[in-house]
Order: C-alpha cells, then structure tokens, then sequence
C-alpha cells in the first residue's frame, strides 16, 4: 500500500485564467477544508505546437511573476513546473492521499483537448477529482443557441467569484518553486518592450484607462492601424490569458443605471463577440482542421510550387503591397493588430492569393499576443469568406490604406524603403509612370513596383469564382446547418 506524506489537497490549475480576482476554481478552493496549492504547468508539448511562440510563453511568465508577488502578501506561493500534466500528477498523488484539481473549462487547441481526454483516464485511475468550472459565458456541450443571450447577460450580471485570499489554507512547503530549464528561464526573462506586459495589475491598468480616457475616440479609430493603438481597449491579451475576466471588463463599464456613451457601446458589444466565438469554436471545435461550410472542401485554392513563395511573401511582409507588409512586420514586433487589418491579411491570402486560410492561420496565431483559438478560428474562416453564411468582404489592401492610414504614418513606419514617396504613391508604387520613377532620385525599391501580385489585376476573376461558389447547393445546405447551429436567435 502506498504511503502518502499527507491526507488531502485541492489543487488550483491555472491555464488561461491568470489572476486571482473573479476566478471561481479558486473561490471553491477557498471553501474546502484541504490546503490549497496554486499550480501552473508549462508543457513541453502545448508548448511545441504550432501556434504558440515565445512571445506567449512570455507573457505567462509575467503574469505569474504577478501572482507570485501578490500571493506572497498572504504567505502563500506559486508552483510552477515544466513538464507534462500526466507526470506532474502521478508525482503528486504518490504524496497526497485525496485530490481535488479544480480549473476552468478549456476551449482550446486539439492538442488541449488530447491532453484533457488522456487526463480524465489518469485522474480514474490514480482516483484525482477533477471539477471544471465554465469560462465566461460559454456553454460546454451547447446543442443550440436559442436562450444564449440570457445566459450570457446573466453571466455577466453574477456577481464576481473573489476569495479572500489571507484567510484560505494555503499549502506551504518548501518545494514550491517557480523553476524552468536555464534556458527557457533566461528566454522568458528578457523583457521584449515593444509588446504589452502580463499581468494581473497590468491589466486592471489598462482596462482604468481605457474607462477613465482613452475610450472616447473607440468607434472613430477603431479601424486605424496607428490610431487604435490608443484608442481601441487594448485588453485583448489581458483576456486571452485570464489576466482579466470577461464578467470584471464588463462589470467596471455596465452599471445600474448607467447611460453609456455611443464609444463604450460598440465596445460592449465586442465583449458578447468575444464570447459568441469561443462559443462557436467550443460547439465545433473541427474548425481547427476544416472549412466549417464543407461546400468549400473542393475550392479550387492554389496549391502550385509559387503558391508557397507567396506565401512566404505575406508571412514575411514581403509582398510588395505597402499596406500588407505594413500589418505583417507591424504584429511580427508588436504582437498586435487592430481588427480590420486582421481581416485584411486574411482576405489579401484567401482571395487575392487565392490561398488555403489554413496554410496562413497559424502563422498569424504566432504573432498574436492575444492568440485565442475560439476567437482566432472562427474569425479566420469568416474573414477567408468559407462559412457561407456571412457577407463576403474583400479587403482591397490599397483602399484599406487610403481610407485608414490616409497620411501614410503607419505604413512609413514600418516600410521605410518606401518612406521617401509621396502619398499619392505611397499605396500603390506599382501604378506610378516608369517616367516618374526613373526621374526619382531614390528609386521605389524592389517588390513595390513589382509586387508579387498586382491587387487590382485579378482580383475581378477571383471576386466571380468566390460569388458563383457561394451559389452552390452544397454550400447552401450546409450554411442551413451553421445558421440554426450557430446563429443566435435573440439578436
Ligand atoms: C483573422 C482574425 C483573427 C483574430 N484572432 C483573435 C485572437 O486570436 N484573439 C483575440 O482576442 N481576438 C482576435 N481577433 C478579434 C479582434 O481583432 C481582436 O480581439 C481585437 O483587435 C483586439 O484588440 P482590443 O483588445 O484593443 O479590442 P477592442 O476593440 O477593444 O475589443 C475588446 C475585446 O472584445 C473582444 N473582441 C473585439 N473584437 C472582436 C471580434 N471581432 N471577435 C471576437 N471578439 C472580439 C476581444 O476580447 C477584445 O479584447 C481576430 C480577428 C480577426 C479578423
């Protein structure tokens, strides 16, 4: 029989919930009698995947770093390890005799979901409790969406989930460490200024601001790459890992009785999106893998050998379209983007390069701070135009410029080779005389009079093939299905 150093243990798993405010695993950790111990685990295998990057890994880093400074006011102290959750919970249930591990509700990556499958095998077999408690407004296991809306007004109108964290019974023990490999500890301590900081605080600070100023112009610049910057919340990575609640942005903005200005509408509204989207994702969660309308299975995408030179071109910023590249290096730095240039990338790969969103989908995970898979797959085919149920944009790249970036700021920021040409050139270098630019003294560099494609040229051929697509039965048919699956009713 096994001799277990101690009788019994409720494990707080924190994943994407990084904070200690509004957080209901650790509000029911507070109500059991056993010693709580706060557990964060960087997995070498989530971590490998395909859509991650250091940039992310970071970022949890620092949010940790945060929890760990604000849990040692109470005495108490993060665990944090590398390794996988099966080995990690063997370890522990060689020392504790009864286990309970309390988190929220994942609506991740397949990679999240195998872990979880494998997970629920272990914890029968070694007798681990395991209590998952549902992420913001989203349902698991939702059949349709007919009372959604209440469900999530009443969500957000709950009241919030905050222990008192100097009265809990915390674990201490010795072993409790934050310790990575050498290496993964030195990448994730170099600070990286031009991205956003993790953390708990960081986050209440910027959600303040917003509320106390920065709002004001929200519905005005939310289209601007350099203007939305400041203006736009700012608090999408903050939500992606848990930095923040959902219900806490929503409760610091929608009071009793409060007449909101048209700016904090729209943004209120955002916030249902937020989770209308992880909803979709979590009801169907192949979307990682396939065309949510599969009318789209056989779309003639390019699949030829310079198909994938283009595509390096756009994940590069090398495509010779100012605007494009301007997005592409800007969020390679920054980690951020404002929501219709996003749109624009995707629709500048699906519809003028004609390629497969699903070559392009990770690549843009990668250097989205904020990278959600709920928002970022669903968005992603919406935006590629494959869901055959909402408008079809085309995002023309050089109207995009014109319209949002009109004195050319933000593409001179990040194009600098292109800097030197007036504005009425700035957009389309492609389209100037070959007179004018042999007369320039600094001539328009290599691709932008010779972009990989040029924008206007064919894009009236591919406008037609996506049209006439979109006519199919079989695209039809199954946009029936994704409407009455997905669509909410009470809108
Ligand atoms: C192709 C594509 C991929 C995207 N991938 C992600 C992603 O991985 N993670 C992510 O958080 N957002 C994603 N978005 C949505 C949106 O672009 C970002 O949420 C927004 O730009 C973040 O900036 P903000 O926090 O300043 O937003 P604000 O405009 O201030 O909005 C506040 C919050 O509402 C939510 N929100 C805003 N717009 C949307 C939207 N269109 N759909 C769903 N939720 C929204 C976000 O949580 C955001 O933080 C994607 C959009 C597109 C077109």
């Amino acid at each position: 029989m096994t001799q277990h150093s101690f009788p019994a243990i409720t494990v707080v798993w924190f994943k994407r919930d990084l904070r200690l405010q509004d957080h209901a695993p650790l509000q029911y950790a507070a109500s059991q009698s056993a010693p709580v111990l706060p557990l964060y685990l960087f997995e070498p295998d989530i971590m490998a995947d395909d859509h991650y990057s250091e940039r992310h890994w970071r970022f949890v880093w620092q949010s940790l770093l945060d929890l760990e400074q604000q849990l040692k006011t109470v005495g108490a102290a993060m665990h944090v390890s590398y390794e996988s959750a099966a080995s990690f919970f063997k370890r522990l249930a060689g020392q504790f005799a009864q286990i309970t591990v309390v988190s929220y509700a994942e609506t991740g990556l397949h990679c999240t979901y195998q872990r979880d499958q494998q997970l629920v095998k272990l914890f029968r077999e070694l007798g681990i409790t395991w209590r998952e408690f549902a992420y913001g407004g989203v349902v698991r296991a939702l059949k349709e969406r007919h009372q959604w809306l209440t469900h999530w007004h009443e969500a957000m109108r709950a009241p919030q989930q905050t222990p008192a964290l100097q009265t809990m019974h915390w674990l201490t023990d010795r072993s409790l460490v934050m310790r990575l490999p050498k290496a993964l500890s030195e990448a994730l301590h170099r600070p990286d200024k031009a991205m956003q900081t993790g953390g708990e605080r960081r986050a209440q600070d910027t959600l303040q601001s917003f509320i106390a100023a920065r709002h004001a112009q929200y519905h005005r610049h939310i289209s601007s790459p350099l203007n939305s910057i400041n203006s736009c919340s700012r608090l999408s990575a903050y939500l992606a890992w848990g930095n923040l609640s959902i219900r806490q942005v929503y409760q610091a903005i929608v009071t009793p009785g409060r007449k909101l200005p048209a700016s904090l509408r729209a943004f209120v509204s955002r916030l249902h999106w937020h989770c209308h989207f992880i909803q979709k994702f979590e009801s169907e969660c192949e979307q990682q893998f396939r065309h949510i309308n599969s009318g789209y299975a056989a779309f003639p995408y390019r699949e030829d050998a310079a198909s994938e030179q283009l595509l390096e071109a756009w994940q590069t910023g090398n495509t010779g379209v100012p605007m494009v590249d301007a997005c592409m290096r800007s969020v390679a730095q920054t980690g951020y983007l404002n929501f219709r240039m996003r749109a624009m990338l995707v629709s500048f790969l699906s519809h003028y390069l004609l390629i497969d969103w699903r070559r392009g989908v990770q690549h843009l995970a990668r250097q989205f701070l904020d990278f959600e898979p709920g928002i970022h797959y669903p968005q992603f085919q919406m935006q590629a135009g494959v869901t055959g149920t909402n408008t079809l944009r085309i995002y023309n790249p050089v109207k995009q410029a014109q319209d949002n970036d009109p004195q050319g700021e933000f593409i001179r920021r990040w194009v600098p080779e292109i800097a030197h040409l007036a504005n009425e050139d700035l957009f389309a270098p492609w389209q100037m005389p070959p007179i004018a630019q042999m007369s320039m003294e600094t001539p328009v560099p290599a691709p932008y009079h010779c972009p990989v494609i040029i924008p206007e040229a064919d894009i009236d051929k591919h406008r037609e093939l996506l049209w006439k697509w979109r006519e199919r039965d079989e695209v039809k048919h199954h946009a029936k299905r994704i409407v009455k699956r997905h669509s909410n009713p009470q809108r």
